[in-house]
């Protein structure tokens, strides 16, 4: 029996692995054949998985197989023995992990090697929340499987592209040198809206498009022609809009208050803005957006009021980076779904000659800007598994190809 190549694609954080694997040949024709994850790590781990049409393939816990709490090769050892099990007419040749930072260094997805782990490792101090899990899963799969090529796509290397004056910060050269500058995020889901857009509407192929990320962490992205120029997200993903629970923009001269005269130091710093901000910080009920629109509170309208005012303000900081605005995207679990939001924004947005048509929108029609509007909007559903299992398969023919050419 032909067996159809498969490849999986790994978003590790600090206590879930989500998976997808993703089956085909070229890009286009890539399909996602099942989703998953391994929550509950670090306490009682769980094995989720479901096919396309989000069928329950498994759903069991990890106790008694042999897998400890906190033991991430096993449990990616328990995963791979399912892939072999249960999906029989497939062959797993490589695997695909989301890496949120890539530093100066890394400006496009690269094969792992043991060097490439350790920069990547070195990295861990920009992103102490998300790099350690990125690399730990890396590590982990390499130890069970070492013979299964991996890919390490990164969120930061999308921006590499933008101009200098969008990446830095307006601080003494020699910390700037240092690497203290913007890098921006969600650049995987970026990318993937630089090709599909061009793909429902050929026209804004070299347009100027504001690219609205709007979901449990929020950023905006400039793209000028499928590039990007600016982002709200900077140093660390805590930069730009208000999120579920981070901060956003703040003045940092509130940091050195909180340090003086409240004592604080670096690790209650960081669970305050990375964890108690935000829509929770402000509603005083919920990071869900959906809870706080459906709230008779005022502090949630505050709270959903005060992220639709930074988009909007924000989206305008954007257009000025990229010299006009052409077309508007929304996208990412608030932006692809809830109606009321993009209203909202586009209201805010209306002197830019930006309107919604009330029934498009909310039919989450893929082209909702009303027939008077002057710039077009879109929704479009970000798929960064996709783009990652995309990189995965150009990054292993790139290196097939060069081993043939040596
Ligand atoms: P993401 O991080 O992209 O998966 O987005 C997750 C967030 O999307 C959740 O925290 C929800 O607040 C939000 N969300 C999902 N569906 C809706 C909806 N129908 N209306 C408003 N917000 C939603």
């Amino acid at each position: 029996m032909q067996q159809r190549d498969a490849y999986l694609i790994v978003n590790a954080g600090s206590s879930s692995l989500k998976f997808s694997i993703f089956c085909g040949g070229s890009g286009s024709d890539l399909s996602a054949i099942v989703n998953g994850q391994i929550s509950g790590i670090g306490t009682a781990p769980r094995f989720e998985a479901k096919d396309a049409a989000r069928h329950v393939l498994a759903d069991r816990s990890l106790d008694g197989v042999g897998v400890g709490a906190a033991d991430r090769a096993a449990m990616l050892g328990f995963l791979l023995g399912w892939i072999a099990e249960e999906l029989k007419g497939t062959r797993l040749v490589a695997a695909g992990h989301r890496v949120v930072h890539g530093g100066t260094r890394f400006a496009k997805p690269v094969r792992l090697t043991p060097a490439v782990l350790e920069e990547l490792e070195a990295l861990i101090p920009l992103a102490p929340l998300h790099q350690p899990h990125n690399v730990a899963a890396m590590r982990a799969l390499a130890e069970v499987y070492p013979a299964l090529p991996q890919v390490a796509c990164f969120d930061t290397a999308f921006h590499q592209s933008q101009p200098w004056q969008s990446q830095t910060f307006a601080l003494p050269r020699a910390l700037t040198a240092e690497g203290i500058r913007r890098y921006g995020f969600h650049g995987l889901s970026y990318e993937y809206i630089a090709q599909r857009l061009p793909q429902i509407a050929p026209e804004m192929a070299d347009a100027r498009v504001l690219v609205c990320h709007l979901g449990s962490g929020s950023s905006l992205c400039a793209m000028r022609a499928g590039k990007s120029v600016d982002t709200t997200m900077g140093f660390t993903a805590l930069d730009g809009l208000p999120m579920g629970t981070r901060s956003g923009v703040i003045d940092p001269g509130v940091l050195i208050y909180l340090m003086r005269e409240k004592g604080m130091g670096a690790d209650e710093l960081e669970a305050l803005l990375y964890h108690q901000s935000g829509l929770l910080g402000v509603s005083g009920l919920s990071n869900d957006m959906r809870a706080l629109l459906d709230s008779e509170n005022p502090h949630a309208a505050e709270a959903v009021e005060l992220f639709c005012f930074q988009v909007a303000k924000q989206a305008a900081a954007l257009a000025a980076s990229m010299g006009g605005l052409d077309a508007v995207v929304f996208t990412a679990g608030v932006g692809e779904n809830s109606a009321p939001v993009r209203t909202r924004v586009a209201e805010k947005l209306s002197w830019l000659g930006v309107a919604v048509d009330p029934a498009a929108n909310r039919a989450r029609a893929a082209r909702i800007s009303a027939a008077e509007s002057r710039i077009p909007v879109f929704v479009i559903p970000t798929d960064e598994e996709r783009m990652i299992a995309s990189h995965t398969l150009g990054v292993l023919a790139e290196s097939s190809s060069s081993i043939k050419a040596a």
